[in-house]
């Protein structure tokens, strides 16, 4: 039988968010734990220049960023293991959270900062050609397609930013976007009609990602022309997904309230979720901003309001 190790405040997730809320935490003396996943420093481990983080007047790369904020954390007694989180079980107090290790811990107060994740299109050959020519993050990839012509899909900042930073390698990007107007920031758009190198494809969505694994990999897009209908197989070996992500809440189940698009709901102006005790920071409950500063200050929130909640817990047990 697996022990049960107890904590006041155990935060899942190793992003902004959960870094900052660690910071603050830490700081109130309450000894945070984090768990980390697989993916340790969240989604700006995978992404190049951050150049809108305060604090960083000539921007700062993403990985280097989150190690300061690691390192930060642990300044303050931030305990970090590494597991992956199988269960939470929420409708006892303590919390339990099962890891995949097998080790059980407790807590008084739960911070959820587990982020989002890149949403796929839904088609087969996403899945068939994985890791060869099928990929949801240029940064990791894109090194491998030096001198070819590659496709990204989606209209907003990260497509924008993929195709971008591809130019650096690539001979050609083609911009797949289902309209005819980006979603992306002003200041990213401009830089992209600026680049010779970035070809739009307007008004076309995916049909199918031609190619087989073992025989060279992805070779052309199939995209179709959503006015006329119109199929166009368009010769590429790399393709980027960049449509969006969806929040990392599987774990949950549906002990925790969320809105429409699956994120957690939180109380107006608060973390709280509608669980007292369980708070959500960070891209798990923001639908609308999803930028590393309001994870990060969704983080601070998350951290106060759970000292003011284990500071009331403790005056009631000393009341009583
Ligand atoms: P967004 O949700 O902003 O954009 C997703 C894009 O993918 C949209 O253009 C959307 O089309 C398209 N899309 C969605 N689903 C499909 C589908 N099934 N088929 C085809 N196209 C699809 O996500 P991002 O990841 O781009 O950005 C998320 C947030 O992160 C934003 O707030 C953004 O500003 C921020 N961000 C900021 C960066 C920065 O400041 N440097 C860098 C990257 C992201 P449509 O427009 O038609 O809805």
């Amino acid at each position: 039988m697996p022990q049960e190790k107890h904590r006041k405040i155990i935060i899942i997730g190793a992003g902004p968010a959960g870094y900052t809320a660690a910071i603050y935490a830490g700081r109130a003396n309450l000894k945070p734990m984090i768990i980390q996943g697989m993916q340790p420093g969240g989604q700006l481990t995978i992404t190049t220049e951050v150049d809108n983080f305060p604090g960083f007047e000539h921007g700062i790369q993403g990985p280097e960023l989150m190690e300061k904020m690691r390192m930060q954390a642990e300044r303050f007694d931030t305990e970090i293991i590494s597991d992956s989180v199988t269960e939470v079980i929420m409708q006892q107090r303590p919390f339990q959270i099962k890891l995949d290790s097998g080790d059980i811990y407790t807590c008084d107060a739960l911070i959820i900062a587990t982020g989002a994740s890149a949403r796929w299109l839904g088609i087969p050959a996403e899945k068939r050609l994985s890791g060869y020519g099928v990929s949801a993050c240029a940064t990791c990839d894109g090194f491998f397609y030096k001198g070819q012509d590659v496709a990204v899909v989606g209209g907003g900042d990260t497509a924008v930013e993929e195709a971008l930073f591809l130019t650096n390698f690539v001979s050609k990007v083609y911009l797949i976007h289902r309209r005819d107007a980006l979603r992306a920031e002003r200041v990213m758009q401009q830089k992209m009609e600026e680049n010779k190198k970035i070809t739009p494809v307007w008004n076309s969505v995916v049909e199918d990602i031609l190619g087989e694994p073992g025989k060279g990999g992805v070779h052309a897009i199939r995209v179709k022309n959503v006015h006329n209908g119109a199929v166009t197989d368009i010769p590429v070996t790399g393709v980027f997904i960049a449509i969006g992500h969806n929040p990392n809440t599987a774990i949950f189940g549906n002990q925790l309230d969320k809105d429409d698009s699956g994120y957690l709901a939180t109380k107006p102006d608060s973390t709280a979720t509608n669980i007292p005790g369980v708070f959500a920071a960070g891209d798990v409950q923001d639908r609308h901003f999803r930028q590393a500063i309001t994870a990060a200050g969704t983080g601070c929130m998350a951290a106060l309001e759970a000292e003011r909640y284990l500071n009331e817990l403790e005056g009631a047990a000393t009341r009583f």
